[in-house]
């Protein structure tokens, strides 16, 4: 239930207006979630993962809390310089950065080689500049968040590669801080508290073999949202807060100030975004009644895409997250704003001239007519940007920030 008129009563309004589909991100929610996790982890950087989101006054709201930036793109990096954010605030790290990317971020962002290739080739523009350039690696480490041994992916450099590897060949970098990103999603706290000790325990180990100088300690994202409104409990933040503080506190002693970084997209952002469409038609067909909504696919994919993910499940197997197109079945709660209390079984499908644009089938919604309004809930984080909004030609959803006063900023 959204349960909050300041938001429904938005939503109303932006319709009438638009009459067409958008994406609201309620201010208030995002800028709650950011101010818990300093709360509770008063003594860690955050960065915000900005491929998660990218409306500008989303990230706006988020870097004037303070973050920094975990840039996925020479554009993202860009991003973080337009805002104004200082070098060591944007931190670049993606798998298979080209030459040009390498070359446009150097100056602007910590570089997080993803790659034996990528450390040379960084070792050779810092030559060309005649610069001694300290740069970031990222880890593919001897652990993940699931087992006590690691995995062949394709992000980072095996921990035994890097620790094996002849450093004085690249006399133009210096390695200044490690990253790993496990995966994301996770709810329990004894699992990130592991995951965060094996990461200080990494770090000692990068300091031992390699001598490295460390200043930073990037421990990736994994703090997840509570999707399903029946299934998921929050994540205890102020628990897994204090024992992090705990186990820092040891590690200070030992490295001093050290920044240690966690990164976040959705968390920040996911429960503060809904998907706002309407109703453009409702029939009955053999028994069943549809429900029909502008821009289902076109507009917010990740619920039609789940229905077929369900489709090719063998019978009473649940289907294993694939962040960030899948997260689980029952991730998104369909909101109708209407009085009316009568319900009834309804398939809810989109106007596309396409069969898959289901976004849920078989779910109990009041009775609804055509011009009623559709809200889906946690569309906040890879929402927008993992949706083909160009197919068919339909409009693009607009996107809206929602301020504590009530107006809409739109760019
Ligand atoms: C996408 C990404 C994140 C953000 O993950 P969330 O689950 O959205 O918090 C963090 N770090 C890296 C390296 C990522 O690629």
């Amino acid at each position: 239930m959204i349960g909050n008129t300041r938001i429904t009563q938005a939503m109303k309004n932006k319709m009438a207006e638009l009459e067409n589909p958008f994406y609201l991100y309620d201010q208030e929610t995002i800028l709650g979630q950011v101010r818990r996790l300093h709360r509770d982890f008063p003594d860690f950087e955050f960065l915000y993962s900005i491929k998660t989101n990218p409306f500008l006054p989303v990230v706006k709201t988020i870097l004037g809390e303070g973050l920094g930036l975990d840039a996925a793109s020479l554009r993202e990096v860009e991003i973080g310089v337009e805002y104004g954010l200082p070098k060591e605030k944007i931190l670049y790290s993606a798998p298979g950065k080209t030459e040009r990317d390498l070359r446009g971020a150097m100056d602007h962002a910590i570089l997080i080689a993803d790659s034996l290739h990528e450390l040379e080739l960084i070792n050779k523009l810092a030559g060309e500049k005649g610069v001694k350039l300290g740069v970031g690696v990222r880890v593919n480490p001897d652990f993940t968040m699931d087992a006590d041994h690691g995995a062949a992916g394709k992000f980072g450099i095996d921990e035994d590669q890097l620790f094996a590897y002849d450093f004085a060949k690249l006399p133009n970098i210096e390695l200044i801080g490690i990253h790993v990103h496990a995966r994301s999603q996770e709810l329990h706290v004894e699992v990130l508290k592991k995951y965060y000790a094996n990461m200080f325990a990494l770090a000692q180990k990068c300091i031992d073999k390699l001598g490295m100088k460390m200043e930073f300690i990037n421990m990736g994202g994994g703090i997840g949202v509570a999707y399903s409104t029946e299934n998921d409990t929050d994540l205890d933040t102020a628990a897994l807060g204090a024992e992090s503080a705990a186990m820092l506190a040891e590690l200070r002693q030992k490295l001093g100030g050290v920044r240690v970084i966690i990164e976040t997209g959705r968390y920040a952002v996911c429960t503060a975004g809904y998907y706002v469409t309407r109703v453009v038609d409702v029939k009955e067909s053999y028994g069943t009644k549809f429900v029909m909504v502008q821009s289902t696919l076109n507009g917010f994919i990740r619920p039609s895409l789940a229905r077929l993910i369900a489709a090719y499940l063998p019978e009473g197997a649940v289907a294993k997250g694939n962040e960030p197109l899948f997260t689980k079945m029952d991730a998104f709660d369909f909101e109708l704003l209407t009085d009316e209390t009568a319900s009834e079984k309804v398939n809810l499908v989109g106007n596309l001239c396409t069969g898959t644009d289901i976004m849920a089938a078989g779910i109990t919604l009041p009775k609804a007519k055509v011009g009623d309004i559709l809200a889906i809930t946690k569309a906040g984080s890879y929402a927008y940007v993992l949706t083909p909004v160009q197919f068919s030609s339909q409009p693009a959803p607009g996107q809206f920030l929602l301020c504590a006063d009530g107006s809409m900023i739109a760019e």
